[in-house]
């Protein structure tokens, strides 16, 4: 089944003209009418849209256009609901936004479209990228395609399962504090957070702007090297892109990684890490270990303030950014007798809850007289966690961690005590902390119920080549990745019309 295609294999055969993107399109669509009732990691999807742009990248490939000059020529790519597409529906999963469509293309999808990629569909978050789990949605949850009693991970939980039931080849989301590694491992793909300034923000809802990194979710390695040579790259309208030069990422993929030395940091095997899952990163360092790559004990010795560290930070930049969100610029509106109860009737209703707490929390943090003791503070210990990285980073070319502490947790299960979802983010947090960059490749199941585990790799600044080369070593000796989840029928979607 064509939908069932890594990037690779799909341009193969439409390079070879056994298939179409029309036909592979179309698979997708179908799958999503097949399964999507069940999986709902989609918001919204316009078939018809979707089918035009299959239409003119056919006609490319049959005027002579190659995958060389457009490597993503004719693949169905889908996109979390949080990053813009002009003539699309831009929720990021809240009412707040109503039915605001988008007046423009951010650069990723511009990007993508000049890659000749078929651009389609917007995918199920937490509201605002604010969660560990997709369960922060006005739209409902979207649920993991192995168990879909288990939530797929977030923020960017639409963007993982979607790619994992197949309903797309290929997706991007927004990775904050983990948004695409955490559900990339829970689901069983590889998704890939690129180095703080390597990809342009710019038409991505600011978040947490320090912070806010858009990444990719691929079924293979080689189609996250694939992803990032297109969305990569310098963005004069993002004063944070950094001018530098892209590599040629599909063709790092091929170096040795015999010598390469491998972090263990000593402060990661904590308590609430899951037997199975550290078992599993424990085989990994094997395998590593048995392709040539050196181990290496390292520390990281103010792990313990990382999940605070951030949740100061994201919470305080949060609440300056979605002060926009005010019924009078965009979407939903509630009026009022004067501006002020216009704005608070609107942020009042528009707002879920998980949004609300932020914005208090990072509201409270910066306000005079708590402003030395925890946004300021906050901030010089994220230097000190920066510091343990790049002196880390000294003794090593890459770190090697258990993506989350666990598996897939149950629907529910840490609904309504926010700091236990917070603890699960512990591996991924730091990496946005100290703007480096960042992978999931699956490394294993656990056994009961049968879930994927991730395993991360965590890169130097601008060492996305590394971290690929070993994960895509890693991928061709292990067949965690060919694995595909039991999707039952849904009875219906409405999502895609
Ligand atoms: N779980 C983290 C949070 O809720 C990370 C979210 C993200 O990366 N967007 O803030």
């Amino acid at each position: 089944m064509l939908n069932q295609l890594t990037i690779a294999e799909l341009t193969a055969k439409l390079a070879q003209r056994d298939v179409s993107s029309r036909d592979a399109t179309q698979a997708c669509l179908d799958q999503i009418q097949r399964v999507d009732g069940n999986i709902q990691a989609f918001i919204n999807c316009d078939a018809a849209e979707a089918l035009a742009q299959a239409e003119v990248a056919d006609q490319a490939i049959s005027r002579g256009a190659t995958h060389t000059e457009q490597p993503l020529l004719g693949v169905p790519i889908a996109i979390k609901d949080v990053i813009a597409v002009k003539g699309q529906p831009l929720t990021c999963a809240s009412k707040i936004l109503g039915q605001f469509v988008s007046p423009y293309d951010a650069t990723v999808i511009e990007k993508l479209k000049a890659a000749g990629a078929v651009v389609f569909g917007r995918l199920n978050m937490d509201e605002f990228a604010m969660g560990s789990s997709t369960e922060n949605s006005a739209f409902g949850v979207t649920r993991n395609p192995w168990d879909t009693t288990h939530i797929p991970g977030g923020s960017s939980g639409g963007s993982a399962a979607a790619v994992v039931a197949d309903e797309c080849i290929a997706s991007l989301g927004s990775d904050t504090g983990g948004s695409v590694r955490q559900p990339a491992a829970l689901c069983g793909c590889v998704g890939l957070k690129p180095t703080y300034g390597r990809v342009s923000r710019y038409g991505l809802v600011a978040y947490a702007s320090s912070l806010d990194q858009i990444g990719c979710f691929t079924k293979s390695v080689r189609d996250a090297a694939t992803m990032l040579g297109v969305i990569a790259g310098h963005d004069a309208r993002d004063s944070t892109s950094v001018p530098q030069p892209v590599p040629d990422y599909p063709t790092a993929l091929h170096g040795d990684i015999k010598g390469l030395r491998l972090g263990l940091p000593r402060e990661y095997m904590i308590g609430g890490l899951d037997a199975e899952v550290k078992a599993a990163v424990e085989q990994a360092m094997q395998h590593f270990a048995s392709l040539g790559a050196e181990i290496v004990e390292i520390s990281l010795p103010h792990t313990d303030y990382a999940i605070a560290t951030y949740y100061i930070i994201a919470t305080a930049e949060a609440s300056a950014n979605l002060a926009r969100f005010d019924g009078i610029r965009y979407g939903a509106r509630v009026d009022g007798a004067d501006p002020i109860e216009l704005y608070s009737k609107t942020r009042g209703a528009g707002f879920g809850a998980e949004v609300k707490r932020r914005i208090i929390l990072g509201t409270y943090v910066l306000s005079s007289g708590y402003y030395d003791a925890y946004y300021l503070r906050a901030q010089k210990v994220r230097t000190l966690i920066r510091q343990d990285f790049l002196k880390a980073f000294e003794r090593v070319d890459a770190i090697l961690t258990p993506t989350s502490p666990t598996a897939a947790f149950k629907i529910g299960e840490k609904a309504d005590d926010p700091l236990q979802m917070y603890l699960a983010d512990i591996f991924t947090i730091s990496c946005n902390l100290v703007g480096n960059c960042g992978l999931s490749v699956p490394c294993g199941f656990t056994t009961s119920p049968r879930l994927p585990v991730g395993l991360q790799l965590l890169g130097q600044p601008f060492g996305e080549e590394t971290i690929l080369r070993l994960a895509y070593a890693y991928e061709q000796i292990t067949p965690w990745h060919k694995e595909k989840p039991p999707l039952v029928s849904a009875v219906a979607d409405a999502s895609c019309r």
